[in-house]
């Protein structure tokens, strides 16, 4: 996946009430892995109530190895991977966040992007707060620090209060000695999902990390809702009444793992069936059907068995390239898509190809990889995207930031084919997408731009809303 231009920025990973519970972090995280390269980390909190953090940046297990893991203790954990969007990279910007306090340590750990960061960042630093990092997720916390400490009260107030003040896409895991509150935003554009494990429980951005360590999915966390984990087992509460169900439709298109289920539907499931409908609305005239690894095999697998043309393994991964090559950065990704990527000769060569893809983003990489089958010898390449054009910027937390880098921001369909070099383009329609998901309420703004949140909040409008 990480040759590719678009980048989710996190998973979040916890667990409460099991011994070892650092281990079983670390497991979740490498299974979340693909969520974010960048760093990553673990706190843990011991019978004493005092939390210990270990954090890093690069590979989950470049980070932890022997040593820096059996460091950590204890029978709650919270980790955390990150790919950098608010903020940018740097260790000052590795979660989970540790905060000490007279009246308790806690942690944080984030997966998404607050809309409204700046103005709040700004209105606490006119009252004083003072910022570890750069990163957005840090406001949620002097937001709850300085509510409990102005008012005296139970810290679930507090983050209800806090949450309200926030506004974007959002699950968020704080620790707090002896408790786990697991929070999702109130459109629901991240995924958070609970999990029983043995006495205890689990709570992950995808499923597919609760396989790893055998615990059982239990439900997902709904819009607007947070789940307190405690002695007192699972509680629930929402934190406002305005919320529905919106969540961010390349969660399904391209990020998650294919074995994780979000939302009651399985990721490998909805692509595949993506695939089926991408047929029924573009055929072509082809002889194999051939899909970009790895998150597009599965649309591929849809669009090869709705057509009667055989799938073939016509590009191979090499999934041995070094880790320079997954780096944030546009060129960077680029110069690793010829790495990372072969086309089979003999599989290819003299054949009508159509190449199914997941998305594109700025086209860059379609272009080099229909480049790529052409000059393995391919007599035709059919572009298929599993997906909508994407038009827009994602203001969730998604890479895709602004108008200038996206390939059908201000080109036709056409144009845009004659820049990937392929011999014809199509899209799936928004409705199509929809179908796959079962589903009529998904974010589809990067593709038709209605975003589900404000956008650019004026310290003004969040006077007026009561949030200051
Ligand atoms: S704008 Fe696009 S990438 Fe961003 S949350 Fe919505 S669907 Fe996802």
């Amino acid at each position: 996946m990480s040759y590719r231009s678009l980048n989710e920025e996190c998973g979040v990973f916890g667990v409460w009430g099991v011994p070892d519970a650092p281990n079983l972090v670390y497991y979740g995280l490498h299974a979340l892995q693909h969520r974010g390269q960048e760093g990553c980390g673990i706190v843990a909190s011991g019978l004493d109530g005092k939390m210990k953090r270990v954090k890093g940046e690069g590979l989950v297990t470049e980070v932890f190895d022997g040593e820096r893991l059996s460091g950590l203790h204890g029978d709650i954990a919270i980790g955390h991977v990150r790919y950098s969007t608010t903020g940018g990279g740097g260790i000052e910007n590795v979660q989970p966040f540790l905060f000490r306090h007279h009246t308790g340590d806690f942690a944080l750990a984030h997966n998404g992007n607050l809309v409204n960061y700046s103005i709040l960042r700004k209105m606490l630093e006119d009252r004083g707060s003072l910022f570890q990092s750069s990163s957005d997720s840090e406001v949620l916390a002097h937001l709850i620090k300085k509510d409990s400490a102005e008012a005296h009260k139970p810290r679930i107030f507090s983050i209800v209060n806090a949450l309200n003040a926030v506004d974007g896409a959002f699950a968020f895991l704080i620790m707090t000695s002896g408790r786990i509150y697991a929070c999702r935003d109130r459109y629901g554009l991240r995924p958070l999902s609970i999990a029983r494990l043995g006495e205890g429980y689990v709570v992950s951005s995808e499923t597919c990390a609760f396989d790893v360590i055998g615990a059982e999915y239990l439900r997902d966390i709904e819009p607007g809702e947070i789940v307190t984990i405690d002695h007192h087992g699972l509680r629930s509460r929402k934190y406002t009444d305005d919320c529905r169900h919106a969540m961010c439709a390349m969660e399904y298109v391209y990020f998650a793992r294919p074995d994780s289920d979000i939302e009651g539907r399985n990721v490998h499931s909805f692509r595949k069936e993506s695939g089926r409908l991408l047929y029924q609305e573009a055929p072509a005239d082809a002889d194999i059907v051939v899909g970009v690894p790895d998150s597009s095999l599965s649309a591929a697998m849809g669009y090869s068995e709705a057509s009667g043309l055989p799938y073939e393994m016509g590009l191979i991964k090499n999934r041995y390239v070094a880790r320079t090559f997954i780096q944030p950065s546009q060129e960077m990704r680029e110069k690793g898509v010829m790495m990372k990527l072969s086309a089979v000769k003999t599989i290819v060569r003299d054949k009508r190809v159509v190449l199914v893809d997941d998305s594109i983003v700025r086209g860059t990489t379609s272009k080099r990889i229909v480049n790529m089958l052409k000059d393995a010898g391919a007599r035709e390449v059919h572009l298929r995207i599993a997906s909508p054009p994407i038009k827009m910027p994602c203001f969730y937390g998604v890479d895709i930031s602004t108008y200038d880098e996206l390939l059908c921001a201000r080109r036709s369909v056409e144009e845009a084919r004659q820049i990937t070099g392929a011999d014809s383009l199509a899209y799936l329609s928004e409705g199509s997408l929809l179908k796959a998901g079962r589903r009529s309420d998904l974010c589809l703004a990067c593709f038709n731009g209605r975003y589900p949140t404000r956008l650019f909040q004026t310290v003004e409008d969040a006077n007026k809303d009561g949030k200051f």
